[in-house]
């Protein structure tokens, strides 16, 4: 999807988009969807303007834990259907996941450790994810220095530096 989008279709957007990176691979690693379990023990980023636009009904399940962290926001998820975010808003932090980029080049990319799809499998979705992050900034009309500086700012637990299909540490 080229251009910026409508307030009306940006939500619907990126949802989309954090569905769509959804890894097929996921179903069979035998690992239970463990990353809403990850995420819901510990926290979920929330990119700068991420909520701006997602009605309060749709985010009911996120509980905010800090409003104002670095730009974004750290949010608990209580959902008790995480195979579809309780039917609502699936945060792009869970999307991208298990990739993090720390900047919007290919260089920047990291990977959680905790999550056991191999790196071949990762690797398929790098082009994605780095996309769907340059059209979040660029639709958001987030300064690039500014994002960029708030994705390598926030702390990431246990993410070894992703590179050209590898996990390098
Ligand atoms: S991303 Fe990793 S941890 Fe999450 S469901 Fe897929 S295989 Fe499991
Ligand atoms: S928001 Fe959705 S994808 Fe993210 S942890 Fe909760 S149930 Fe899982």
């Amino acid at each position: 999807m080229e251009g910026p989008l409508t307030t009306e279709t940006r939500s619907k957007f990126f949802q989309m988009k954090s569905q769509e990176l959804e890894i097929t691979g996921c179903a069979n690693s035998g690992c239970g969807w463990a990353c809403c379990s990850f995420q819901k023990k510990s926290h979920i980023i929330i990119m700068p303007q991420e909520f701006a636009d997602i009605p309060e009904n749709d985010r009911k399940h996120l509980s905010i834990i800090d409003d104002d962290y670095l730009g974004g926001m750290k949010v608990h998820c209580n959902a008790k259907d995480t195979s579809n975010c309780d039917g609502g808003y699936k945060p792009v932090h869970c999307g991208i996941y298990p990739l993090w980029a720390k900047s919007l080049s290919e260089t920047s990319l990291y990977r959680s450790n905790k999550c056991p799809l191999p790196d071949h499998v990762v690797d398929a979705t790098a082009k994605d994810v780095l996309a769907t992050m340059q059209a979040y900034g660029r639709d958001k009309l987030i300064p690039v220095e500014e994002f960029e500086t708030f994705l390598s700012t926030v702390y990431i637990d246990n993410y070894s530096k992703f590179d050209e299909g590898r996990a390098v540490k």
